[in-house]
């Protein structure tokens, strides 16, 4: 009989699994505590389980983990670049980002000691489908999506390498989340309740998965929703992503009312600028109208620029946005009471800034 790795399994999936190798409920309480608080690796950790039980669940079950492969250090910032192997050989990354380096102009958004802030950045998947021309992980095509026991061994085994408490968790790395729905949302389960990583430090972005914002509305998932916005204008967005031809601007905005009424929580709006593409007077008032829609925020996030090989592609004509010049369409926000942040480029240098994610998979 194959065993089961119980690590990713919920409260509730752990409670299942002990009543049916016939041992008590409360048992499962245990087991997710051992798991995910106590971040117990081998059932012979478990030292409240008698030896009997601990040899029971050495035979029926496993506690997987990823295999860290390398990390790599920003000599400018400290961000930390982690490389996992998951078991059939595929590879992901994660970042850690140092406090004080998010953002170039500080967030202070919920006014928390930024000092003692440290975030994790993880993927979802193994590369992604969605293909958007900017984006690195995109560009090496799609693998698989992630169980939820491999997202939430992200944290854990980071959080060990790093000998600090992970206080915030955005779900920015490889990957689309929302086509992930099941496992990502039972690995914020288990961040929040195992690890007790808060839901209010726990950040959700979507390139505009329209069907998985609306399921997020309709069962009250209180999370931050982030959404990869990058132009107000379908012809611009439909070249750069091309999810944007299955979900337009107008059912995207639809679907984040939807879920900003029932949810009440501020979204953020994430806005890449590109030189001559996204950067004009009509594009920050677009801004400016759908900010009075609803309370939000906009992160403007300078566009690293992967090297598109392909000059038919339209990531040719994808150019940064010289930082002055960046300052100045923020400000332009700002004068016109919009809430807007500059993401900083942490982790540049050792490609861990937005979109820069991508690795080379070896199959097993
Ligand atoms: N698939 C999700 C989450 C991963 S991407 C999403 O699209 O939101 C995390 C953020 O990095 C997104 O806002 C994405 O648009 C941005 N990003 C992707 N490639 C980038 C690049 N080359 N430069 C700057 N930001 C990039």
């Amino acid at each position: 009989m194959k065993k089961t790795n119980l690590k990713g399994l919920t409260q509730k999936e752990l409670e299942e699994f002990v009543l049916s190798i016939e041992e008590k409920k409360f048992r499962g309480q245990q087991l997710f505590d051992w798991l995910y608080n106590k971040e117990a690796e081998s059932f012979n950790d478990m030292s409240t389980f008698s030896k009997s039980l601990r040899n029971k669940l050495d035979e029926l079950a496993t506690i997987d983990t990823l295999e860290l492969l390398t990390f790599h250090k920003s000599i400018h910032d400290n961000t930390t670049k982690f490389l996992f192997q998951l078991k059939d050989g595929k590879r992901i990354e994660s970042v850690l980002i140092p406090p004080k380096t998010a953002f170039q102009n500080g967030d202070v958004d919920d006014e928390e000691d930024e000092q003692k802030r440290l975030t994790l950045c993880v993927s979802t998947q193994v590369g992604c489908p969605l293909d958007c021309v900017f984006c690195a992980t995109g560009a090496m095509g799609f693998g698989r999506n992630l169980t939820a026991g491999e997202i939430v061994d992200q944290v854990l085994q980071t959080k060990k390498i790093a000998g600090k408490k992970i206080t915030n968790i955005v779900f920015m790395g490889m990957g689309e989340p929302l086509m992930n729905y099941d496992s990502v949302m039972n690995s914020i389960d288990i961040i929040s309740n195992g690890i007790n990583i808060s839901t209010r430090r726990i950040t959700l972005s979507t390139a505009g998965w329209v069907d998985g914002i609306i399921r997020m509305a309709d069962e009250g998932k209180k999370i931050k929703l982030a959404i990869s916005l990058h132009s107000l204008n379908d012809e611009v967005r439909s070249k750069l992503m091309p999810l944007n031809k299955k979900f337009n601007l107008q059912q995207l905005m639809k679907a984040v009312e939807y879920y900003y009424r029932k949810i009440k929580i501020r979204v953020t709006f994430e806005y890449i600028l590109f030189a001559g593409i996204n950067d004009r007077m009509e594009d920050a008032k677009s801004l400016v109208k759908l900010s009075k829609t609803m309370p939000c925020k906009i992160n403007i996030i300078p566009f690293h620029n992967i090297g598109s090989t392909n000059p038919k592609s339209f990531a040719a004509n994808l150019h940064p946005v010289p930082m002055r010049e960046a300052d100045k369409f923020a400000n332009l926000l700002r004068k016109n009471h919009v809430t807007v942040f500059i993401r900083s480029s942490a982790g540049e240098d050792i490609a861990a800034a937005c979109g820069q994610l991508a690795v080379k998979n070896k199959p097993k």
